[in-house]
């Protein structure tokens, strides 16, 4: 292996356990400079970059190569080149064998710049994690409007990001779909990040846990899964319901938790319930989560509803006279997420006509997010018989038993339905659905309540299906 090939190894290696962004940012132009009989000198950009590898990195780069080399290596030290002026180099990790004479001293002084000081040209890349486990920048604190319903789970959340690791750990939020859990979590991610680039965040939905865990399962890489989860500085984990039933990432979970817990790190957990109504969740696990702090999210009252209509209206610089967002408002009362779509509604369709929303134009438009109450009154069988059309299979075949997917999801859909718009008993959905089992109407509720946040196509989906549902 030579110094390259041994580099791209640890690099890769170390990949594994940081974040995009942070790999990127300390491990950006380092290489191997020179390698001695027991000692490797990494070249690096500058000497933050140094400061920082020093600081931070450097045991986990001494065991790399070690395991590399067979445990030959005993020194790793740090120098600032650019491939030819070599300025300073620090010995660290294995035993301090004496110097070569040309060594500097060692840098103890704590970084005075920013990383965006050094990395100017991708200032953001530093802030913001990048793929699959990617904090979204506009779930942040400043666009979280506040109110009584969830001002408990706001400054819990911020009490968290100011001290992480502190006395509200594990957080653990729980309410209902779209108030707004998912973006107190990612505003808790963002904010720390924020404040210290550093700072390994890991941005998790339950659902993405367990598939990773069996994934690592099936390709015997079960300590790089290990590895990625258990050595975070905070860990914020969406929707844990979905771990409810799941034995053995249960148990996988467990550990984590503690391994994380243990070594003060920053837990926080969301949830569609509290912990104990979680069915088949571990004893052991739901204690945990009661140990912390619990917060619950509502549905917003009036108040909060026009704040945040108006909050959103004013990002989109849309302007719309006050009794039309009072209409909305009056119209949408149940969660955010409806609230926000209510809005992009009316203002896609006004700007798509090209006319000024007035309350004869906006009307119309939200008879689909009716309140259950002023609704034509559909019943389950009428349900079915929307979905089946919508979805082109027959409803005898709805009802019977192929699991074949065409049918499943269909299956699901109507199942959730039943659940969020006629509020049925578990046990009745799975009567009407030719005899199931609740606890099959209770998987699809929480498979469709999961996959609707993501999801833009299921969103469309049940839209139209309401409509037609509600105004056949
Ligand atoms: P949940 O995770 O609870 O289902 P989300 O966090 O995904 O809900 O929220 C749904 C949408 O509503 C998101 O676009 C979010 O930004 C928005 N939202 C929810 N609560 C608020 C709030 N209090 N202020 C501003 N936007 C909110
Ligand atoms: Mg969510």
């Amino acid at each position: 292996m030579n110094t390259s090939e041994l580099w791209q190894a640890v690099l890769g290696e170390l990949e594994l356990s940081l974040s995009k962004a942070n790999f990127t940012t300390w491990f950006k132009n380092t290489f191997i400079s020179e390698v001695s009989d027991h000692s490797v000198t990494i070249g690096v950009p500058n000497l933050f970059t140094l400061t920082w590898l020093e600081k931070k990195h450097a045991k986990d780069i001494v065991k790399s190569i070690q395991e590399h080399t067979n445990g030959n290596v005993k020194t790793v030290c740090f120098r600032v080149e650019t491939r030819q002026a070599p300025v300073q180099m620090v010995p660290v990790g294995g035993k301090q064998e004496a110097p070569p004479s040309y060594v500097a001293p060692i840098v103890q002084e704590q970084p005075s710049a920013s990383p965006k000081d050094f990395f100017s040209e991708q200032p953001q890349q530093t802030q913001v994690q990048t793929g699959e486990f990617s904090l979204n920048g506009k779930y942040c604190f400043e666009t979280f409007i506040v109110g009584k319903q969830n001002e408990l789970a706001h400054a819990a959340a911020q009490a968290v990001s100011n001290q992480p690791g502190g006395i509200y750990n594990p957080l653990y939020i729980y309410g209902g779909v779209g108030l707004g859990k998912t973006h107190l979590l990612q505003a808790i991610g963002n904010e720390l990040l924020r404040k210290d680039p550093n700072l390994r965040i890991l941005y998790i939905t339950c659902e993405r846990f367990t598939n990773d865990y069996i994934h690592a399962l099936k390709t015997g890489k079960i300590n790089d899964f290990k590895g990625r989860y258990r050595t975070v500085d905070v860990l914020l984990v969406d929707d844990i319901q979905f771990l409810g039933g799941k034995e053995s990432t249960q148990e996988e979970f467990f550990h984590t938790f503690n391994q994380l817990f243990q070594n003060n790190k920053q837990l926080v957990i969301s949830s569609d319930r509290p912990p104990k109504a979680i069915p088949s969740l571990e004893p052991r696990l739901s204690s945990r989560f009661e140990q912390g702090m619990l917060a619950d999210v509502g549905s917003p009252d009036f108040e909060t509803r026009i704040a945040i209509l108006e909050a959103k209206s004013r990002e989109k610089a849309y302007h719309m006279e006050r009794e039309i967002l009072h209409h909305i408002a009056s119209v949408v009362q149940t969660n955010v997420r409806e609230l926000e779509g209510a809005l992009n509604k009316v203002i896609a369709f006004h700007q798509f006509k090209n006319i000024h929303p007035t309350l004869d134009s906006v009307k119309p438009i939200l008879t689909s997010f009716q309140p259950s109450s002023l609704r034509k009154n559909v019943s389950p069988k009428q349900l079915i018989q929307t979905v089946s059309v919508y979805f082109d299979v027959r409803i005898e075949d709805l009802l019977g038993k192929s699991r074949q997917k065409r049918l499943a999801f269909p299956r699901q859909i109507i199942m959730y339905l039943m659940r969020e718009e006629m509020k049925s008993s578990y046990p009745s959905i799975g009567n009407e659905l030719g005899g199931r089992d609740h606890t099959t109407a209770m998987h699809a509720y929480e498979k469709i309540s999961g996959c609707l946040c993501e999801d833009e196509k299921l969103q469309h989906d049940l839209e139209l299906i309401k409509q037609r549902m509600y105004t056949a």
